[in-house]
């Protein structure tokens, strides 16, 4: 077993309306990653600790308003002081995913209006969205599943903003329920344009917790030794 640098992701809002807007903006050398982060190190908090280093590419996929597949850049850093990287995930992602968070929430809404026409909810939505995406109604399970987990650990803070009174958490053949009540609160709809107050929910909640709103970054992940 040998010592591992821990990985650190963090969440960085912004005002981009789409995944594709930040590749811009960073390709164009138009982001300034260090005066978001301030002086001091976000992960030790000695001041002027830690630097910029060479950023990594993964991939990111859409479904809304179109399919599309393509490598994006994430700004990385080290902290000098623990010699931990850290990376800056735009908080249109949801770390270790490659669909974006707005076509997670679109493809739950499908989901949802499925439903409504007494359709499964997960095939329904598989099948609403471009075929070349190779969106499984398995997939849209799981993502009904971290979407509603990040909702409840998020509860508390977003009752601050929203009336949430109403919403309970249940077992999980109501995830659907759960998810729709929210999502309603949310004014989150198929007919409207989800992306913008979705953004701005998520990176409201990134801004005032410093956490992502979905899913789990690398350093709440168990590490697994070979
Ligand atoms: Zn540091």
């Amino acid at each position: 077993m040998r010592a591992r640098r821990r990985r650190i992701q963090l969440p960085y809002p912004n005002t981009h309306e789409s995944i594709w807007e930040y590749k811009e903006a960073f390709l164009s050398g138009q982001i300034d990653f260090v005066s978001f982060l301030g002086s001091d190190c976000p992960i030790c908090g000695k001041q002027g600790c830690y630097r910029e280093i060479t950023p990594y590419w993964r991939y990111a996929i859409d479904l809304f308003p179109e399919f599309k597949k393509e490598p994006i850049p994430v700004a990385r850093f080290l902290c000098d002081k623990r010699e931990s990287p850290f990376s800056l995930l735009p908080t249109q992602l949801i770390p270790y995913f490659q669909y974006t968070v707005n076509a997670v929430i679109g493809a739950l809404l499908l989901g949802l209006q499925c439903r409504q026409m007494g359709q499964k909810g997960f095939h329904g939505a598989s099948v609403a969205v471009d075929p070349d995406s190779l969106l499984t109604p398995w997939l849209i399970a799981c993502w009904l599943g971290v979407v509603v987990l990040g909702l409840r650990r998020a509860h508390g803070v977003l009752g601050g903003w929203y009336h949430l009174i109403d919403i309970r958490s249940s077992s999980s053949p109501a995830a659907w329920e759960e998810a729709a009540s929210y999502f309603l609160c949310f004014g989150w709809r198929l007919r409207i344009r989800w992306g913008p107050p979705l953004q701005s929910l998520v990176n409201r909640y990134s801004r005032d917790t410093r956490l992502f709103l979905f899913g789990t970054p690398s350093q709440y992940r168990a590490t697994v030794h070979p």
